[in-house]
C-alpha cells in the first residue's frame, strides 16, 4: 500500500475508533438518539437496582436494543420521539412501552439463542423484534386485527424472518406452538392466565404485569423442573389492560 493510502486508511480507522458506529451515523439519522436511549436505559437500570435486583442488563439485551430501529415502529409523526424513554401511542388506543421497560422485561426473560418465545400483545411489533434478536423463534399474538396486520407487515419489511404473528386472544396462549422457553405478556393482566403457565417449559420464565389498573406489578414466574412455579415481584408498572379471556 502506498504511504498516502496507508495514512488515509489509518485515519479512517481512527475516526471509527473515536466515534464507534461513525460510519452508521452517516446513513442512519437515528444512530445517535438510539445510543442516547441506551445510555438512559443503563442509568435507569442502575437507579432502580434495589427494586429490580439488577444493576445492569445483559450485554446481549443492550446489543439487541442497539440494533432494532425503534423509529420504524411508531407512527411517522412521532418518529422524532421514538428514542425518548417514554411510551408512545401506536393507534387503536394502544401504546408501545417505554424503552427501559422493554429492556428490563427482555432481560428478565433470560433468553438463550436456541429459545422459542411467546409474546402476548404484539402492538407495534417492537418488543417482538427485540426478542427476535435474541431467540431462535418468536411467536406473537395480537387481539386487535389492524395492529396485528400492521406489525406483521413491518416485521416482514425489516427482515425479521424468525417472528410468527397471529391475530387472536393471547389469554389462551398459543397451544399449537407450545411449550415455550419463555413467555412475555405486554398488557396488564388481572390474574395470570392459567394457559400461559401450562405452556411454559419446565425451567422457563413468564414475565407479566399483573394487577388492577393503577396497581399493576411486573412479575416473574419461574417454572421449576418439577413443573411448580415460583413468583417474584419486580417493579410497579403501568400497562394497557389485557383483554379477552373467559367471559
Ligand atoms: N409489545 C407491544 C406493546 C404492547 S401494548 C409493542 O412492543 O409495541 C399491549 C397490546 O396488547 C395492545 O396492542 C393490545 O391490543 C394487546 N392485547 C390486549 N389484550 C390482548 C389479548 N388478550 N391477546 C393479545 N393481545 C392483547
Amino acid at each position: 500500500m502506498n504511504p498516502r493510502h496507508r495514512l488515509a486508511a489509518l485515519a479512517g480507522g481512527l475516526v471509527l475508533a473515536v466515534f464507534p458506529g461513525g460510519a452508521a451515523h452517516a446513513q442512519d439519522p437515528y444512530a445517535a438518539p438510539r445510543q442516547q436511549m441506551l445510555a438512559d436505559i443503563v442509568q435507569i437500570t442502575r437507579d432502580t437496582r434495589f427494586e429490580t435486583g439488577r444493576a445492569q442488563l445483559s450485554q446481549r439485551v443492550t446489543a439487541a436494543m442497539a440494533k432494532v430501529p425503534r423509529h420504524r415502529f411508531v407512527p411517522p409523526e412521532l418518529e422524532r420521539h421514538a428514542y425518548a424513554n417514554r411510551p408512545l401511542p401506536i393507534g387503536m388506543g394502544q401504546t408501545i412501552s417505554q424503552p427501559f421497560i422493554v429492556a428490563l422485561m427482555t432481560d428478565l426473560l433470560e433468553i438463550k439463542p436456541g429459545d422459542r418465545v411467546l409474546e402476548v400483545g404484539t402492538g407495534s411489533g417492537y418488543q417482538a423484534a427485540v426478542l427476535a434478536e435474541l431467540a431462535a423463534a418468536v411467536y406473537t399474538i395480537e387481539i386487535v386485527e389492524p395492529l396485528a396486520r400492521q406489525a406483521t407487515e413491518r416485521l416482514k419489511v425489516l427482515g425479521y424472518r424468525n417472528v410468527v404473528t397471529r391475530t387472536g386472544d393471547g389469554y389462551a396462549g398459543w397451544p399449537d406452538q407450545a411449550p415455550f422457553d419463555g413467555i412475555m405478556v405486554t398488557a396488564g393482566a388481572r390474574e395470570v392466565p392459567p394457559a400461559l403457565l401450562q405452556q411454559l417449559k419446565p425451567g422457563g420464565k413468564l414475565v407479566i404485569p399483573v394487577g388492577p389498573m393503577g396497581a399493576q406489578v411486573l412479575m416473574v414466574y419461574d417454572k421449576g423442573t418439577d413443573g411448580r412455579a415460583t413468583r417474584r415481584e419486580v417493579l410497579p408498572v403501568r400497562f394497557v389492560p389485557l383483554t379477552g379471556g373467559p367471559r
